[in-house]
């Protein structure tokens, strides 16, 4: 008896298209600088420094020293679908660096107050450009070295919803420090600094040694515990350390793996790696263990999730059994109460 007349169907603006992508990938400030830092690092930057403000919340800032970007290339960073990280149409299917969709900046600058500040190699000056709630205002030149610094401030200050899902800002830093360990465990040769408001949380200086960057981060406890290993067959490498089963944890968030130079959480690997230490370890505890994987770019797709937490094995088995019996072989030739703290 009710009318139904037909609805009308709308185009979305930009700006909204943006903010609801953005609800997808940008939960919460530890988000933004998880896509910042893979930016930085995607531009083959050797110095990288992040500062914050009340949890990430206020201010969060990143510097660089990676390839910067032109005056008429800046706007399209900010523009969604836009990267320079796939050259062709094919290049989908062989991702060699840890953004591609194209769609970070864009994201962040719909829910903040982004400046971005570039310049690349061989440019006379710099150029700058301001965006509020994803509104480009002119952009114009300005003064800066080569690199490119991303301020973002005021997060979620249109979207007041996801504003008040955010926690305290201690509990959002912390957020924030994982993901800051994340990216700089997986890149010891880049130097990486913290600072949360004028204290110096992090300076961690390059280095050629893994363990080192591990002991930055965990200390002596843990870096005198590590078990190098290494292996290599056709296809899969896996290098790093395992922890000595005398230092473990109560949960399982001090397994750090790492898939082609990015981190990834795989519930089948965590698996793999309880069953390694089968048997050494007392229930309820959980292995400690740093490690590196490679693969070829074809047998994994990294394009399933939008924060690319999750990856997936063309063959997940075989990727299993390899992480189980390497770990196992090493700890059959393994005294286990041997220490290894200055192993390359
Ligand atoms: P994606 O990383 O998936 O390409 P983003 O939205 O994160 O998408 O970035 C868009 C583009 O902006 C990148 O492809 C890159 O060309 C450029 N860009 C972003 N951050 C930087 C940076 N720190 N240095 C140089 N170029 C950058
Ligand atoms: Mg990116």
């Amino acid at each position: 008896t009710t009318a139904k007349p037909p609805r009308i169907i709308r185009q979305l603006p930009a700006h909204l298209v943006n903010q609801i992508a953005a609800g997808e990938v940008i939960e919460r400030p530890a988000s933004v600088v998880k896509e910042l830092l893979e930016n930085s690092i995607d531009a083959g930057s050797t110095r990288i420094e992040l500062s914050l403000e009340g949890g990430g919340v206020e201010l969060i800032r990143i510097s660089d020293d990676g390839c910067g970007m032109t005056a008429e290339q800046l706007p399209l960073a900010v523009t969604s679908h836009a990267t320079s990280k796939l050259p062709d149409d094919e290049s989908l299917f062989h991702v060699g660096t840890l953004g591609f969709r194209g769609e970070a900046l864009a994201s962040i600058a719909s829910v903040s107050q982004m400046t971005i500040r570039s310049r690349a190699e061989g440019e006379e000056g710099g150029c700058q450009i301001d965006i509020r709630g994803g509104v480009i205002e002119t952009p114009g030149p300005c003064g800066c070295p080569v690199g490119t610094v991303i301020e973002v401030r005021n997060l979620f200050f249109n979207t007041p919803v996801r504003r008040k899902f955010l926690k305290t800002p201690q509990t959002e830093r912390g957020h924030i420090v994982e993901a800051f360990t994340r990216l700089a465990l997986a890149n010891p040769k880049v130097h990486f600094v913290l600072r949360n408001g004028d204290k110096e949380m992090f300076d961690l200086l390059p280095t050629p040694r893994w363990a080192d960057r591990i002991e930055s981060f965990f200390g002596t406890e843990i870096s005198e515990g590590l078990i190098p290993i290494e292996n290599q067959d056709e296809t899969v490498q896996i290098t790093g350390y395992a922890c000595d089963p005398s230092v473990s944890r109560g949960n399982n968030r001090m397994q750090y793996l790492f898939l082609n130079g990015r981190h990834i959480r795989d519930r089948a690997l965590q698996h793999a790696l309880g069953e390694a230490y089968r048997g050494m370890l007392m229930v309820g505890r959980h292995p400690v263990c740093f490690l590196r994987m490679r693969m070829p770019a074809d047998m994994i797709d990294v394009n399933v999730h939008p924060a690319k937490l999750e990856v997936r094995f063309t063959d997940s088995g075989r990727v299993y059994s390899r992480l189980l019996q390497t770990l196992r072989q090493r700890f059959l030739s393994t005294d286990m109460t041997q220490r290894v703290g200055s192993n390359p």
